[in-house]
């Protein structure tokens, strides 16, 4: 361990070594100043869509699931009103506005956010190895992804992943689907149902007695020996962060469907819990292209595992971690238990975040209860970390001050808050209940 007195000083970093926080991000900017100096734009995310079109006939019959969105993977966008009323009744939370529920959690194939960005990047180097050996054309139906000279020819082939959970899941499954072999590098944070299943599927699990970065370390290095194997990189990866961007359209439409009005009088609050940055840094990306200044999005991590807020806060990203500073790095948030955020994601969101909450892990299967009592939707407790943003978005000296900053005081009534349910619906029922008696008063 590399222990960083000096780091310890700065205010934010001492408040969180004591406390939960809400820090407010100084470099967030408005919109037009932020897009200046973004290395991606919308034209990203929209060649990200039309790859998903392209993949939709092969994901069909992959996955039949999937058939009543025509092979698109998309999620349900919820009012979640009894969950409103209990945190502004039993918590005082003073929640105005409406709350919504992004059922991330109930995605198909990978039952978690992961099935956005994992699935997409392994679309995207299929299409590219397909393309270049002339198996396929842009203007083919796609379902021929399925044709067995196709799989063999994938099977020459394998994918690495370090995940601490649902990105193996995520990548395990469709990698195996196109007929890769793929190992899934794990921590030990990873839990054995997430093992199971993935040996289940037929992908190779290493488990790894170390933390996360070290888990993708070790996957890197594996994957380098083989000039045919390719490796998923969560901390590095555009590809992955395309992926989660794309949800931005997504929600957009299913805001119109419900009604619902995004403009200068109508903010809208977006809750995402974040791990090593990629899925939230993608979503808040693609959000604010769409809405511009009119959303707001702020991530949770772990009180003992705020790596993107020590990343950003200090400016040094990916070169210091949260044990540094004397944090554990341990939470019973297995998709959040991540030491060392992606530098990458970091500065592509630098402008554009608004802040970061801290939560700890007792409140989470609190969350995780009240969701479960009050509108009979599970989700997992690193997903319940979103509540956590809603509950405490009028909480803190900061919420205030991040309010007035930005003349929302009169808007707060007509507000649109977004709690961003990341993952759940796989979670087996022996462990959902193991869940249920945890951490209870
Ligand atoms: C992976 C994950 C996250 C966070 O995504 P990152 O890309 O690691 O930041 C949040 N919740 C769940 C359930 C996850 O699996």
């Amino acid at each position: 361990m590399n222990f960083n007195f000096e780091t310890t000083k700065i205010p934010i970093i001492k408040k969180l070594l004591k406390d939960k926080v809400l820090w407010l991000n100084p470099n967030y900017s408005d919109f037009n100043q932020a897009i200046k100096s973004s290395s991606l734009t919308m034209e990203d995310i929209d060649d990200a869509e039309n790859r998903l079109l392209r993949f939709a006939p092969f994901i069909c019959k992959y996955f039949p699931e999937t058939l009543p969105h025509n092979g698109m993977i998309e999620s349900e966008l919820k009012p979640i009103e009894n969950m409103k009323n209990i945190l502004n009744h039993k918590f005082s939370a003073d929640l105005k506005g409406c709350l919504l529920l992004k059922q991330d959690s109930h995605l198909a194939i990978a039952g978690s956010i992961k099935a956005r960005g994992g699935i997409y990047e392994i679309l995207k180097y299929s299409e590219e190895l397909a393309l270049e050996h002339n198996l396929i054309s842009y203007n083919d139906n796609y379902e021929k992804f399925a044709e067995k000279n196709i799989k063999d020819f994938f099977s020459q082939y394998s994918i690495h992943v370090g995940s601490t959970g649902n990105l193996g899941l995520s990548i395990g499954i469709i990698s195996a689907a196109i007929g890769y072999h793929v190992t899934v590098h794990m921590s030990t944070d990873a839990k054995q149902w997430k093992k199971d299943l993935l040996r289940s599927k037929g992908v190779a699990v290493n488990e790894y007695n170390s933390d996360y970065s070290e888990a993708v370390r070790k996957g890197r290095l594996r994957a380098d020996k083989n000039p045919k194997s390719y490796f998923v990189d969560d901390e590095n990866s555009t590809s992955l962060f395309l992926g989660y961007a794309v949800a931005a359209k997504r929600l957009f439409q299913q805001l119109n469907s419900l009604g619902i009005v995004v403009d200068k009088e109508h903010p809208l609050f977006v809750y995402l819990p974040c791990g090593v940055g990629g899925a939230p840094g993608g979503v808040t990306f693609g959000l604010k292209q769409i809405f511009k200044d009119n959303v707001h999005c702020f991530f949770v991590e772990p009180e003992q595992a705020p790596c993107m807020l020590l990343g950003m806060a200090t400016g040094l990203q990916n070169k210091i971690c949260v044990q540094d500073i004397g944090l554990t790095g341990i939470t019973c948030a297995d998709g959040l238990a991540v030491g060392r955020p992606s530098k990458f994601v970091g500065k592509t969101i630098s402008q554009y975040l608004s802040g970061i909450f801290t939560v700890d892990d007792k409140i989470l299967y609190d969350y995780m209860r009240m969701l479960l009592d009050s509108e009979n939707i599970f989700i997992e407790p690193s997903a319940c970390a979103a509540f956590e943003g809603v509950l405490k978005m009028n909480f803190y000296s900061e919420s205030n001050e991040y309010i007035k900053k930005h003349n929302l005081t009169e808007k707060m009534n007509n507000a649109c808050h977004i709690a961003w349910a990341t993952g759940g619906s796989l979670v087996p029922d022996a462990i959902r209940n193991e869940y249920k008696n945890t951490f209870i008063d």
